[in-house]
C-alpha cells in the first residue's frame, strides 16, 4: 500500500467571516459591525464540510428539465438536486435574496453583500436566483398592486421549492427574461410582443415570443421585456395565472453551460402567458435596467468572493506542501505569486464592500457610485478574476486541475459574471454614458480620491490622467472606454487601500497596479516587496 504524505489538510471547517481579516474589517468599517454576529454564524455554517459538500453535490448532479408528464401534458418544471434545495434554504434564511428590503437600515445592502460575498464560497449557482430577487425588489415597487402582492413573499425566509401558485407558498423568488437569440446588450431589437387583455385587469397583457436565456426558470415570476404598441415595455409575469391555471412559460431546454451547472439557464417561449405591465408602455427598458444595477453589483460581489476563496486554497496548499525541502509558502518566488494573488483579491474585496454600501445611502456621492462605479467596478473585478483563479489553481499543482479541489468549479464559474448583465464592452461603454450624463460625477469622484491622492506620488500621476481625459473628452472616445474603466477602478482601488489597509498592501498595490510594473501575469511584485505580512493577511484562518 502506498503511504499518502505531503498533501495538505483540507481547508475545512473554514470561517469564512471571522478568518478573513479583509472582509472583517471592511463589514465594519462600512456600516455593518451591527451584523458581525449574525454573518459569524452564516460564514461558520457555511464553511462546515456539511456545507462544503452540498456545492460539490449540487454542480455534480445538475438539474434536469421536465418539460412533459408521462401523458404529455406540460409541465415546464425543473428537478434539482436535495443538495440546491438546502444551499438555498440556508441563503434565504440569511435574508440573502431582500433582507435590506425587508429590514433597511445603515449598513444593510453591506450585511447582505458580506453574505453573500461568502455563501458563493460554497456555491455559485443558487446565488443566480438570490441575486435576482434582491435586484426586482425596485422595480416590483413601481408598481403598488405588485407590490402589496408579492413584496411579503418576497421578504419572507422560508425557501419553498415546491411549483405552485404563489399564494400557497411560503416564500417566492424572481426571475428575469431580456436576452433574445438576436440580441442580449441591444435589447431594443426585442421581439416578444405584449397585447392588452383588458378582460384580465386593467395592467393585464398576453405575452408571445421566445427568450433565449431565463436563468431559474422554477422561479415564482419573472420580469419579462417585450413589445408592446408603445415600444418594449416590462412585464411581471407569474408561473401561475391569477386563477391558479400553470401560465403559458413553455421551458424548451436547460443550456449545457461551461460552469454555474447546478443552477438551470432555460430557453423559453412565451405562448400568450398571462403578463401586468410595470411602469409604462416604451419604458420597459429603464425599468427593468433598475433591476440590473443590483443584479451587476451583484456580480462584482460574486467574483470578490470566488476570488478570495481561490485565494484563500492557494495559500493554505502553499502553507502545507513541501517541495525542494522548503514549503511552497516559503520559496520567494511562489511568494511573490501569493502575495500578488492576494493583493488582487483583497482590491476586489474592499472595492464591491464600499459600492454595496452606496446602495445604502441617498446623497450624491452615494449616486456616482450606483450610476458610474458599479458598471466599472462589474468589468474589472470579473476581468479580473478568471486571471486570478487560473493561477491560484496553478499554486496547487495537479491538484488544482481536479474537481475535488474545488478550484476548477470555481474557474468555470467566473467568466458568467463578466458576460451576463452586461458585457465587458457594455459595461465600459456605460460607465462613459453615465459620466456624460453625470456632470457632478466627476467633482464627486475627484473628492473620493483626493486625499489618497496627496499621500501617494503614483496615485496623484494616474488622477491627473483620468482628469486630463475627462477634461478633453478623450475619455468619451469608445475604443478606450476599457482602459479608462480600467484607470479609474484602479485609483478607486489604490485609494480604498491607501486609506484603509496595512501599508505593505497599499504600497505593493500601488507599486504593481499603478506604474505598468507587474503586468502580464501574477507574481510579478517589485523586488523589495514586502511579501510576508501581504501573504498573513489572506492566509486563512482555521475555524
Ligand atoms: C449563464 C447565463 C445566464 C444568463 N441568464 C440570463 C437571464 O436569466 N436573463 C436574461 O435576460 N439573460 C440572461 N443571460 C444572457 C446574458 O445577459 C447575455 O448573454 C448578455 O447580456 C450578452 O448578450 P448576448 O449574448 O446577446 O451578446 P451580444 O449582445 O451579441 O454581445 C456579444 C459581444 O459583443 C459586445 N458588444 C455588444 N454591443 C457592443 C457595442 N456597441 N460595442 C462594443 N461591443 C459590443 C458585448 O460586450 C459582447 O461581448 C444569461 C447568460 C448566461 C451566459
Amino acid at each position: 500500500m502506498h503511504e499518502v504524505f505531503n498533501q495538505p489538510p483540507p481547508l475545512e471547517p473554514c470561517d469564512l467571516f471571522t478568518g478573513d481579516a479583509v472582509l472583517t474589517a471592511a463589514v465594519a468599517r462600512e456600516n455593518a459591525g451591527w451584523a458581525a454576529h449574525d454573518l459569524a454564524a452564516l460564514g461558520a455554517l457555511l464553511g462546515t464540510p456539511d456545507t462544503i459538500r452540498l456545492g460539490f453535490e449540487a454542480n455534480r448532479n445538475p438539474p434536469q428539465l421536465r418539460a412533459f408528464d408521462r401523458y404529455g401534458h406540460r409541465l415546464d418544471e425543473v428537478e434539482f438536486h436535495p443538495a440546491w434545495h438546502r444551499l438555498l434554504t440556508i441563503a434565504m434564511a440569511a435574508g440573502l435574496h431582500s433582507a435590506p428590503w425587508a429590514a433597511p437600515r445603515a449598513g444593510a445592502h453591506v450585511a447582505r453583500a458580506a453574505g453573500c460575498y461568502m455563501l458563493v464560497q460554497v456555491e455559485s449557482g443558487c446565488y443566480c436566483p438570490i441575486a435576482m430577487t434582491y435586484g426586482a425588489v425596485p422595480t416590483l415597487r413601481q408598481s403598488d398592486a405588485l407590490a402589496a402582492e408579492w413584496l411579503p413573499r418576497i421578504f419572507a425566509r422560508d425557501y419553498d421549492p415546491r411549483c405552485r401558485p404563489a399564494a400557497e407558498k411560503t416564500a417566492a423568488l424572481i426571475g428575469m427574461a431580456m436576452t433574445e437569440n438576436q440580441g442580449g446588450s441591444d435589447l431594443r431589437t426585442n421581439t416578444s410582443r405584449a397585447e392588452p387583455d383588458p378582460g384580465a385587469g386593467p395592467r393585464a397583457y398576453r405575452l408571445r415570443g421566445h427568450k433565449w436565456f431565463m436563468s431559474a426558470p422554477m422561479c415564482d415570476a419573472f420580469l419579462v421585456l417585450a413589445q408592446a404598441r408603445g415600444g418594449p415595455s416590462c412585464f411581471f409575469v407569474p408561473r401561475f395565472t391569477p386563477d391558479g391555471a400553470r401560465n403559458a412559460i413553455h421551458l424548451q431546454r436547460l443550456k449545457d453551460k461551461l460552469g454555474n451547472r447546478s443552477n438551470a439557464s432555460s430557453e423559453v417561449e412565451f405562448a400568450d402567458a398571462h403578463a401586468q405591465l410595470i411602469g409604462e408602455e416604451g419604458r420597459g427598458i429603464p425599468t427593468i435596467i433598475a433591476m440590473s444595477n443590483y443584479t451587476r453589483l451583484d456580480c462584482a460581489i460574486g467574483s470578490a468572493g470566488l476570488m478570495r476563496q481561490a485565494v484563500a486554497q492557494a495559500i493554505h496548499h502553499a502553507a502545507h506542501r513541501t517541495a525542494f525541502q522548503k514549503k511552497l509558502v516559503d520559496h520567494g518566488l511562489m511568494a511573490n505569486v501569493l502575495a500578488d494573488l492576494a493583493l488582487e483579491s483583497e482590491a476586489a474585496t474592499v472595492l464591491a464592500l464600499r459600492l454595496a454600501r452606496a446602495y445604502d445611502e441617498t446623497d450624491d456621492a452615494a449616486a456616482v457610485w450606483r450610476r458610474v462605479v458599479t458598471p466599472a467596478a462589474k468589468f474589472w473585478i470579473c476581468k479580473r478574476a478568471p486571471a486570478l483563479a487560473a493561477e491560484a489553481m496553478e499554486v496547487l499543482g495537479g491538484n488544482g486541475y481536479v474537481e475535488e479541489s474545488g478550484l476548477p468549479r470555481i474557474y468555470r464559474e467566473l467568466p458568467v459574471n463578466s458576460i451576463w448583465e452586461g458585457s465587458g464592452n457594455i459595461m465600459c461603454l456605460d460607465v462613459l454614458r453615465a459620466l456624460d450624463r453625470m456632470p457632478e460625477a466627476a467633482a464627486v469622484l475627484r473628492d473620493e480620491l483626493a486625499e489618497a491622492a496627496r499621500a501617494d506620488a503614483r496615485l496623484a500621476a494616474l488622477v491627473a490622467r483620468l482628469e486630463r481625459r475627462l477634461a478633453d473628452r478623450a475619455g468619451q472616445d469608445e475604443t478606450q472606454a476599457r482602459a479608462f474603466t480600467r484607470d479609474l477602478v484602479l485609483a478607486l482601488q489604490a485609494a480604498l487601500l491607501l486609506r484603509h489597509a496595512p501599508s505593505a498592501v497599499a504600497e505593493a498595490f500601488c507599486a504593481a497596479r499603478l506604474t505598468g510594473e507587474a503586468v502580464g501575469a501574477f507574481g510579478m511584485l517589485p523586488a523589495g516587496t514586502a511579501l510576508r505580512p501581504i501573504i498573513a493577511r489572506g492566509a486563512p484562518a482555521a475555524a
